[in-house]
């Protein structure tokens, strides 16, 4: 998450810092281009400023009365030509003029007496206030004191025609300003630091040549053509061989009406100047964007882990339980948000609610299998009481027809694998119908249950006996050959005979016996051996024994 929210920033704030910087740099690029052209404004304004001064102080001198009506060579004249040039510094020279041209009069008498007719100054100034381009005077610089050895010194004129009271022309007032002026009169307007912003200034003339400064300290490059000066304050541009400048420009108010300087004050910047300041504000941009997204991906790492961490410990809750970990709990920070305690505590809710219906569904199961297991206990107990049941006369409780058969089929399965011969009895109570007839059906009950107790009590425990029909019972006497089977039936019979029953009396039993033989197919045929006895014994006169293959015995 922290991650995502460090790339998301990263892809805001770089196109936010590129377009930032770049409308930082046209921003500093324009005001860097606004103070610039202030500059040459103010400049310019100053330089006209300058020259209106000079050309007023020649012209109202010119007009003065002293001019007008004093001698041209006089002394009056002479005075207010000093005076004037001490009132300004830079005034070299002042002088007058006849119509002719000659010098009649000057500061420190320089030139008197010399022909200027053929000066500009003199041509124009003869008709009207004249200010001129600036020249090289080298008649005057010898006279002059030197200031600069070598250089030749600059001038700039200004002159007045002078005009007699009858409106003849007596002559013309001419002064010599040195260029130096030009300097002073830039100085004021050109920053304090301008040899750190590297902002230079420059006077342009007519021609297109930079007339200020002068050689020397001038530009390689000295002229400056119209298409540099028009195109000035779009862009940078390349001036010369001195590299690629902001510039604009100037243009300087004409002094007088008629004169056409057309000077310019032109401004110059580098632009690896600028350019380095507007990088030193763009580093400081991306020091400051960088800042941002360090402390964007901190505050999203900080609100992954009250998000991210406390999702990724409920998860890891969640697998364990899974797994089969009862003791897992979902527990929320507490720094997490209030979602997530409130997700936290839902879950938690959820699995405790979960684990307790599992462990209903344990204990249910538990119980439930005890259940069945008694259950299953119950059901072979009975089964076991219904097999006993079933193989059980319900009337007298000794064995009834269906165990008689499974004795007779497992002695006999036992005498075939070589145990000793066994015998067969069958007994039959004598005229059992008339008991019923006679004391009832619940007193022959009585009778059954007592012939049978006797006979139970009279043979061996290991014998079987059992009742296999209404008033019918079946012995098997084992390990007992003939003469036991015929001894044992006759003390049968005699114990039922002598046991008197009430309120019957005397009941007697007739018994059919007969001893497996080895050539019996199957258990049925011992058996019927011993019913043909028993048919015997009740045809031969009842409550007798009958052997079979015997003869009845009483
Ligand atoms: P015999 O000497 O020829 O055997 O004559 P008998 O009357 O004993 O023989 P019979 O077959 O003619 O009669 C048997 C009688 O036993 C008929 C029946 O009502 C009676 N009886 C059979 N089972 C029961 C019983 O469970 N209870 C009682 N009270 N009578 C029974
Ligand atoms: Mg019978
Ligand atoms: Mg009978």
């Amino acid at each position: 998450m922290a991650l995502l929210f460090g790339v998301l920033s990263i892809l805001v704030s770089a196109p936010t810092y590129l377009v930032i910087s770049h409308i930082q740099k046209e921003q500093i690029l324009d005001e860097q281009r606004a103070i610039l052209q202030n500059m040459a404004d103010a400049a310019a304004t100053v330089i006209a400023e300058n020259l209106v001064q000079r050309r007023r102080e020649i012209e109202l001198l010119a007009q003065s009365d002293t001019f007008r009506t004093a001698p041209l060579d006089g002394k009056a004249v002479h005075i207010a030509l000093e005076r004037l040039k001490k009132s300004y510094p830079h005034y070299s020279w002042i002088g007058l003029t006849d119509p002719e041209g000659i010098v009649r009069s000057a500061t420190s008498n320089h030139l008197v007496g010399q022909s200027a007719a053929a000066r500009p100054w003199f041509q124009k100034g003869r008709f009207n206030v004249f200010v001129g381009d600036v020249h090289e005077a080298l008649l005057l610089t010898k006279l002059l004191p030197q200031t600069e050895p070598g250089q030749p010194a600059r001038f700039i004129d200004f002159a007045s025609p002078v005009i007699s009271e009858d409106g003849q022309l007596r002559g013309v007032l001419a002064a010599h300003a040195h260029w130096r002026w030009a300097g002073t009169a830039l100085k004021a307007a050109t920053p304090r630091d301008a040899d750190q912003t590297g902002i230079q200034l420059f006077i342009v003339n007519d021609q297109d040549r930079i007339i200020y400064p002068e050689q020397g300290a001038a530009p390689q490059s000295t002229t400056v053509n119209e298409d540099l000066l028009s195109r000035h304050g779009k862009n940078f541009l390349a001036w010369g061989r001195d590299g690629r400048f902001l510039i604009t420009a100037s243009a300087v108010a004409e002094p007088t009406a008629l004169s056409t300087l057309n000077w310019r004050v032109v401004v110059r910047q580098p632009e690896s100047i600028l350019l380095a300041n507007v990088a030193r504000l763009q580093r400081a941009i991306l020091l400051i964007s960088i800042l941002g997204v360090v402390v964007f991906i901190l505050l999203a790492w900080q609100a992954a882990s009250l998000i991210s961490r406390p999702i990724e410990r409920l998860t890891d809750s969640a697998r364990r339980i899974r797994q089969g970990d009862e003791h897992a709990r979902f527990s929320a920070p507490p720094a997490s948000s209030r979602e997530l305690q409130e997700l936290s505590k839902a879950l938690e809710g959820m699995s405790n609610t979960l684990l307790e219906q599992k462990h209903a569904l344990e204990t249910s199961n538990q119980r439930l299998e005890i259940k069945v297991a008694h259950r299953t206990e119950e059901l072979h107990r009975l089964n076991r009481e219904l097999e006993s049941l079933a193989r059980t006369d319900a009337l007298t409780g000794t064995p009834n027809r269906m165990a008689a058969n499974e004795a007779l089929l497992r002695e006999f399965a036992r005498f075939k694998r070589g145990h000793p011969p066994y015998a067969v009895l069958m007994m039959d109570i004598d005229h059992f119908k008339r008991i019923n007839d006679t004391y009832g059906h619940a007193t022959g009950d009585d009778i059954l249950r007592s012939v049978a107790s006797i006979i139970r009590d009279a043979i061996r425990g290991t014998d079987f006996f059992g009742r296999v029909g209404g008033e019918e019972f079946m012995a098997l006497l084992l390990a007992t050959d003939q003469i036991q089977a015929e001894s044992v039936a006759e003390k049968l019979r005699s114990i039922v005979e002598s046991t008197g029953l009430e309120p019957v009396g005397t009941v007697t039993i007739s018994i059919g016996a007969c001893i497996v033989q080895t050539s019996d197919r199957n258990p049925d045929d011992a058996l019927k051996r011993a019913d043909e006895a028993l048919y015997r014994a009740k045809a031969a006169g009842r409550n007798r024994v009958v052997v079979s293959n015997e003869s009845t015995r009483p």
